[in-house]
């Protein structure tokens, strides 16, 4: 079972899928070995190297930074992912494929089509069983975000987060099957509880 978590920086991603992982192996008794958590960019030795490269590199031209996510993500998910899935593994993935489409699509100036083809060829058309979307508006994650600890990515201005956060809704209407959006502003116990409930129907599978 593959499951995705998407949202703006500061959605609180981290924090449910860690409180998610823990519920599987103390409350459902899932092998420890069996829940991997995982994230993009990074999830791997490459992956943490392109990380640094996007994140704390040079500027790099928006189609050359399509292409780093994609090739992060093709290694990520042909040697870590498809191999524990394999296994019957339970893999939670902090951000994954409509990352792309809602950052480096809909946020820079390319078709966000194009992109999710991109990703889709990277990853021979792994999609997850589930994405759960925290959804925030964009002044509430910026008050949330350390002002310490942006990279050079969380610089971006409102705005862009804004376009960002529209694209994961109407990605999320798109797709409601794969799809659950949570309301990322209420506490984090009651996320929490949202969460069990949008996994329950695939980890049932
Ligand atoms: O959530 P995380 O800290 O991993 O995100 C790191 C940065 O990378 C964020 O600032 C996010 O905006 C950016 N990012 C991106 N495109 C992706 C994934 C992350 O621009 N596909
Ligand atoms: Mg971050």
């Amino acid at each position: 079972v593959f499951i995705s978590f998407e949202g703006g920086d500061g959605a609180g991603k981290t924090t449910q899928m860690a409180m998610l992982g823990q519920h599987l192996v103390q409350e459902r008794h899932v092998s420890e070995d069996l829940v991997l958590t995982t994230r993009e960019p990074g999830g791997t030795e490459l992956g943490e190297q392109i990380r640094q490269l996007l994140l704390h590199g040079e500027h790099v031209n928006e189609r050359a930074e399509a292409l780093l996510y994609a090739a992060d993500r093709a290694h990520h998910i042909a040697t870590v992912v498809r191999p524990h899935l394999a296994r019957g593994g339970l893999v939670l993935s902090d951000r994954y494929l409509d990352s792309s489409i809602a950052y480096q699509g809909a946020g820079r100036n390319l078709d966000p089509s194009q992109i999710g083809a991109l990703s889709l060829w990277a990853t021979e058309g792994l999609l997850p069983d589930r994405t759960i979307l925290l959804d925030l508006p964009p002044d509430v994650l910026d008050q949330r975000r350390d002002a310490q600890d942006q990279d050079r990515l969380e610089l971006a201005g409102l705005e862009f987060h804004a376009a960002v956060r529209s694209t994961f809704l109407d990605m999320a209407r798109v797709e409601p099957e794969r799809f659950r959006v949570i309301d990322g502003t209420q506490p984090r116990e009651a996320v929490h509880a949202q969460v069990l409930e949008a996994v329950a129907e695939v980890l049932a599978r």
